[in-house]
C-alpha cells in the first residue's frame, strides 16, 4: 500500500530552496527540505526543462493553453517541460511526486484562473496531469502533513 514511501521522491526543485521560480527566486519549504534527511528527492523545475529561462514571465493557463502575462503563448514549452519531467520520472522509478501548488505546471489541485488577478480555481498544473495520467501519485506541499505525519 505504501511502496512510494520508500521510492525516490519527485520534488518541485523551487521547494528545495534551488532559485527555478519565474522571479528567480525559490520557494523553500522547511519540511520538504526536512524530507531529505530520510528519503531520497530528485528535484526538477519542469518549466526549465521545456526551455525558459529564469527569471521569466510569469504564466497562467488560460482554457488549453498557457499564456505569459504579456500574451505569450508558451504552451509548448510547458508541455515539453513535462514530458521532460516525466523522463526523469520513470528513470528513477518515482510513484510519488510533492508539487508546488497554484503553478501553472506544478500545482496540484489548485491553479490561477488565468486572469493574473491571484483568483485561485480547481485543477491541475500541465506536468502535474501528465505525472497523474501515467500513474504517479502527485500531491502538493499543502498535504505532505498527511503523507508524512
Ligand atoms: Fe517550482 Fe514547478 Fe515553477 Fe519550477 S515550474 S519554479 S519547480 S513551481
Amino acid at each position: 500500500m505504501k511502496t512510494y514511501y520508500n521510492s525516490p521522491i519527485l520534488v518541485s526543485s523551487c521547494l528545495l530552496g534551488i532559485c527555478t521560480r519565474y522571479d528567480g527566486n525559490s520557494q523553500a519549504n522547511p519540511e520538504i527540505i526536512k524530507l531529505t534527511k530520510t528519503k531520497i528527492l530528485i528535484p526538477v523545475c519542469p518549466e526549465q526543462l521545456g526551455g525558459l529561462s529564469t527569471p521569466r514571465e510569469p504564466a497562467e493557463i488560460v482554457g488549453n493553453r498557457v499564456i505569459t502575462k504579456n500574451g505569450k503563448d508558451v504552451t509548448e514549452n510547458f508541455i515539453k517541460g513535462a514530458k521532460e519531467t516525466l523522463k526523469i520520472a520513470k528513470i528513477f522509478g518515482i510513484k510519488l511526486a510533492i508539487l508546488k501548488q497554484y503553478s501553472p505546471s506544478c500545482g496540484c489541485g489548485k491553479i490561477y484562473d488565468g486572469s493574473f488577478r491571484g483568483t485561485v480555481v480547481k485543477g491541475d498544473g500541465i506536468t502535474t496531469r501528465v505525472l497523474k495520467k501515467e500513474g504517479i501519485m502527485v500531491v502538493s506541499e499543502e498535504e505532505i502533513g498527511y503523507i508524512f505525519p
